[in-house]
């Protein structure tokens, strides 16, 4: 099961990771299929019309999670790691004018964005809750291709031959540390006497070399850090229609007035991380680019509790960045193989949790913990996020979502301080709480899993 950290932490653009960033790579993957996929082709015609339906969550909060957009940017061959905003706008309002995808390297296909993109309320595929079905056809009206793809939350994407064997997986792995659950990593680190981050780096340099692990880190590090800037910078209302106005730069200037003139703030601690955690998610609402980590709902988190430590630890140094995205990835590839991370699968504890968990082991990383301690930062943090329900108001990614990475983020910071006072030793496993999320996940009625149909989406009015 190992998982790349550049696999959960991805460079994207808002507003869902499972929503925008695994629809639109989807998109560009059919367009590889029609090119070089293994399928029969008519000698005489080619493909001359696409066409797209969502299902399930896909198709309830599509809408309001850019899944629209995305699928449009993803046949247009755009890259969520790249695009800009502006380039997305001009390739999305081409489409609609010209009722064609032009993708380099393709002919231009016939796609209708008011028919042939399909939002189907009724069918929900077997493999998964986020399904999509692409289909190529010829000039005839003829199906030629059709492939369905699953976006199983952090921007991932499998086919359904990849969904079963995901399913089934218990593939040996070839990194030195091939740990599949916290204990596992314990005693892995118990015998090696490595840190949780320094197995981690082990395994990823089995693949690439240390010079480009550090440089991609800090790529990360980059967007994450340059996602609170852009959001300090903004103003004015998010869109989607819900008037939601944003907020986290007002918020940082009276942070820094009261700074500046050395008035004390007993809340200091949590006015600053909710500032960063809002800033990041502003961003993201507003389609942005930022780092799923471990998905762009939650996206908010890492960055706000290392930003903290960062401004705020007497001895923080950057070079702590590494040890704390690397340690943060360990544990969401623990959540992500034994339990999810995906809001549509298990509600918000898979995404906000999940997030927490791995933003309070990487700071009890950098502040010194055992990996006993860390790990036990990491079960406080997602245990205190049991049960929580995805129910975004409109189907945007803003209420109850900007507001709850600060409180994610919060409870990281708090976790790792309980954590840092023992030692190690506790009475809920990681694992016993990784397992109980995934269950309480399965058992949790599909109203509460990002389909809006139940929880704040019902009973708040829209404006
Ligand atoms: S409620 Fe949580 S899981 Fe649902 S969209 Fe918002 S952040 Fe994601």
């Amino acid at each position: 099961m190992f998982l790349s950290v550049f696999e959960l932490f991805k460079i994207g653009i808002g507003p869902s990771s499972s929503h925008t960033i695994g629809p639109m790579v989807a998109g560009s993957r059919f367009l590889d299929e029609i090119l070089n996929g293994d399928w029969p082709r008519p000698a005489s015609d080619g493909v001359t019309h696409i066409s797209v339906s969502l299902h399930g969550s896909l198709a309830f909060t599509g809408k309001g999670h850019a899944t629209d957009r995305a699928i449009l940017l993803g046949l247009a061959g755009k890259s969520p790691s790249s695009v800009t905003r502006s380039e997305a706008d001009a390739a999305i309002a081409a489409i609609h004018k010209e009722k064609k995808i032009s993708p380099n390297g393709h002919p231009a296909y016939d796609f209708s964005p008011d028919s042939d993109l399909v939002f189907d309320y009724e069918t929900i595929l077997p493999g998964h809750t986020n399904g999509m079905i692409f289909f190529a056809y010829a000039a005839d009206g003829r199906m030629l291709l059709k492939r369905v793809y699953y976006s199983i939350g952090g921007g991932f994407i499998a086919s359904e031959e990849e969904l079963a064997k995901q399913q089934d997986a218990s593939a040996p792995q070839n990194v030195p540390f091939p740990f599949e659950n916290a204990d596992q990593m314990l005693q892995m680190a118990n015998q090696s006497g490595l840190s949780i981050g320094s197995m981690k780096r082990e395994n990823e340099i089995a693949d690439m070399s240390a010079n480009a692990l550090s440089d991609g880190l800090m790529d990360i590090w980059d967007v994450m850090e340059s996602s609170i800037v852009q959001g300090f910078d903004a103003e004015g209302e998010l869109p989607g229609g819900l008037k939601v106005k944003r907020r986290a730069g007002k918020i940082h200037e009276k942070l820094l007035d009261d700074w500046r003139s050395n008035k004390p703030n007993p809340l200091l601690a949590n006015d600053w991380l909710q500032a960063f955690a809002m800033a990041v998610n502003e961003e993201n609402a507003s389609g942005g680019r930022v780092v799923t980590a471990p998905t762009n709902g939650a996206a908010g988190v890492i960055p706000a509790t290392l930003s903290y430590y960062l401004k705020f630890f007497p001895d923080a140094e950057k070079s702590s960045i590494e040890e704390f995205l690397l340690t943060a990835s360990a544990i969401g590839g623990i959540i992500k193989h034994n339990a999810s991370i995906s809001g549509a699968e298990v509600g918000c504890q898979g995404e906000i949790g999940s997030a927490s968990a791995m933003a309070a082991a990487g700071l009890a990383a950098i502040m010194g913990g055992t990996p006993a301690q860390v790990e036990n930062a990491a079960e406080i943090a997602l245990e205190h996020h049991l049960g929580m329900t995805c129910d975004p108001i409109g189907g945007l990614v803003q209420i109850p979502c900007i507001e709850r990475n600060g409180m994610g983020a919060i409870k990281a910071v708090s976790a790792a301080s309980l954590a840092m006072k023992g030692d190690g030793t506790h009475f809920v496993s990681l694992d016993a709480c990784i397992k109980t999320m995934g269950e309480t996940g399965r058992d949790m009625n599909a109203r509460y899993k990002e389909t809006s149909l139940g929880g704040l989406a019902v009973n708040v009015v829209e404006c």
